[in-house]
């Protein structure tokens, strides 16, 4: 315990303070910038998905939103095809010919009522899960096994028995209402690799952060007030367990009272004398008598300059 102290004593809280932020800053930096690393494909993916959405919708089906398409598709693992319907269903253009091989036309029905699936008509063991263009990115890229996302999926789905025969797609689509054309990306939600330990180290790197700030708070109440000769252990003990609450407890409660200009002791505002070395920590004004604080330089009633020399109370 002693020794403890005697750290605590000799801990420079200044230094100890810039070093926490600029270390912790530092780490979650980088453990940001590792989750966007291993997530850039998905996020160049609704990059170009968003460029692909406004060529489409200023332009409408030019060569530009094919090239534009082609690329999507290239540049990401994850879309099986990108298709382009007219208002018949027919298929205008295609970046490949994966699920639909040689077909002419792509029509999908909704599958059961309210269930935000798809079915191709011509090939009921495929489905598509409608996805939201704000939703590119899904949390289960992320956490693969996330228990609630696929409780959410089996959620919707009991009403149908054989839905593991089925084949699943993520589809984003687009339409254009005066012609009625279509785009439509189909893709498979894979797992993005180191995603889910990322998270954790990241979950538990803030995890560490916050007990640093937890109890070097409660280390820095118990050196202060230590040095201001209160009940150390008491005020630790209190931030320890009430954190950011007690500190401002505490710091009223400095407030509330004066410092010993000598020892440093915290004193009653109405104390003449330093309770601890007995030092004079108030004086009177020559000119109106009133109560002065023993560091002030002027009366705070008359406004009259104190004067140590005459006084003989020179510090
Ligand atoms: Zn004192
Ligand atoms: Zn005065």
């Amino acid at each position: 315990m002693n020794r403890l102290e005697e750290l605590i004593r000799k801990l420079n809280f200044k230094k100890a303070t810039l070093a926490y932020i600029v270390i912790s800053g530092i780490l979650l930096l980088l453990c940001l910038l590792s989750i966007a690393y291993v997530s850039r494909d998905k996020i160049s993916m609704a990059i170009d998905y968003q460029r692909v959405s406004d060529t489409f919708v200023k332009e409408g089906v030019t060569d530009r939103l094919r090239t534009q398409l082609q690329k999507l598709a290239s540049d990401s693992k994850d879309i099986n095809n990108v298709v382009v319907l007219d208002k018949n269903n027919t298929i205008v253009f295609k970046t490949n010919n994966n699920l639909i091989s040689d077909k002419t036309r792509l029509q999908l029905i909704p599958y059961g009522v309210g269930s935000g699936y798809l079915q191709d008509s011509s090939n009921p063991d495929q489905l598509y899960k409608v996805v939201k263009e704000e939703n590119m990115i899904l949390n289960k890229d992320y956490i693969p096994n996330d228990q609630q996302a696929w409780q959410a999926i089996e959620d919707e789905l009991t009403y149908e028995t054989d839905f593991n025969s089925k084949k699943v797609y993520l589809l984003n689509y687009l339409m254009d209402r005066s012609t009625q054309s279509k785009v439509l990306m189909i893709r498979t939600a894979n797992p993005i690799p180191y995603a889910e330990r990322l998270l954790e180290i990241t979950g538990a790197l803030l995890g560490l952060i916050m007990a640093i700030y937890w109890i070097g708070l409660a280390l820095w109440v118990y050196k202060n007030a230590g040095r201001r000769k209160l009940n150390a252990s008491l005020w630790g003990l209190l931030i320890l367990i009430t954190n950011l609450v007690g500190f401002i407890v505490y710091l009223i409660y400095k407030q509330n009272n004066r410092t010993c200009y000598k020892c440093g002791a915290l004193q009653s505002r109405f104390n003449a004398f330093c309770s601890h070395c007995g030092t004079e920590i108030k004086e009177s004004c020559d000119h109106c008598k009133a109560m002065i604080s023993k560091e002030d330089n002027y009366c705070s009633r008359c406004g009259s300059k104190v004067d140590r020399f005459l006084g003989g109370n020179e510090k």
